[in-house]
């Protein structure tokens, strides 16, 4: 069993040491309450428990405390990927919903499977979803002084369960400030995608990582027999020739796990039921 989490960049608006000291213990609780509901569940459930907490924590910019679009509107959008059916689901640019995944995971058992705007929150509406504002008032501030810093902070999971299937969950507020109707890279298979094989999630500039098909490529190559980190290698060189601007976790059918990013930092961390390890 394996689970690995990433809260997406420091560089995120409003970093300080402090906010760094407190992403750090949220994604050590967060890590420790996935790997626990993983020993009763399988990857594909894990992934969406797992993002639903990291959703809930204002901290990061997915779910509540999601960054504001260019029109003040806050719009989300998540993806999940279950490697045993390979079968993708996302909801790109939902509003007034607490938890993107959670209508992502509903999607996984329709016929159409990613649906976005208008369309992703009646579906949500139909399905029970009761609506919720997932602005903060941080968020709000952050928009009104126009901080434009930086386009970073999406959070994503990865689990190899005990039966060896694996899955791949992104939930992200966008990059801040875009203009309204613009398509983040995490409701797409460059931003989130797994098989039997590899499952893969990413961070960054959405415009890059779709540019590079980050997570779609990397696992074609473990699927084509290339270790995880030569695939991970392989893509981030691709991405460089673009000067892109990605972080992506990574996980293998055998176990093996991978963090690496264009640019520091992303944060990230792993439990093995013991220790929690965090990296940045
Ligand atoms: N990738 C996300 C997007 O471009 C942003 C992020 O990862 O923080 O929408």
């Amino acid at each position: 069993m394996r689970i690995l989490i990433h809260g997406g960049f420091f560089s995120e608006s409003s970093q300080s040491d402090e906010i760094k000291q407190k992403k750090q213990e949220a994604l050590k609780d967060i890590i420790k309450r996935g790997y626990d509901f993983l020993i009763n569940h399988n990857a594909l459930k894990t992934v969406v428990y797992t993002t639903t907490l990291l959703e809930d924590c204002p901290l990061f910019n997915a779910g509540i405390g999601s960054q504001i679009q260019s029109d003040g509107k806050l719009r989300m959008s998540a993806s999940i990927m279950d490697g045993s059916s390979s079968l993708f689901s996302g909801v790109i640019n939902i509003e007034n919903v607490k938890n993107p995944v959670l209508i992502a995971e509903k999607l996984l058992q329709e016929d159409d499977r990613v649906l976005s705007g208008s369309g992703a929150q009646t579906f949500a509406r139909k399905k029970g979803f009761k609506p919720f504002s997932a602005e903060t008032l941080e968020r709000r501030n952050e928009y009104n002084q126009k901080l434009k810093t930086s386009k970073t902070g999406t959070v994503g999971c990865v689990v190899l369960d005990s039966k060896g299937e694996l899955a791949a969950a992104t939930s992200t507020g966008g990059k801040g400030f875009e203009i309204p109707g613009r398509v983040s890279d995490s409701a797409t298979i460059a931003g989130n995608y797994a098989n039997k094989h590899c499952a893969v999630s990413c961070t960054g500039v959405g415009e890059d990582i779709i540019s590079g098909a980050i997570a779609c490529k990397i696992v074609t190559r473990v699927t084509d027999q290339y270790t995880l980190e030569a695939a991970f290698k392989k893509t981030f060189q691709e991405l460089d020739t673009i000067s892109g601007f990605a972080g992506a976790i990574g996980l293998d059918s055998k176990g093996n796990m991978i963090c690496q990013e264009s640019h520091p930092k992303v944060v990230y961390a792993t439990y093995d039921g013991e220790s929690v390890s965090l990296f940045e």
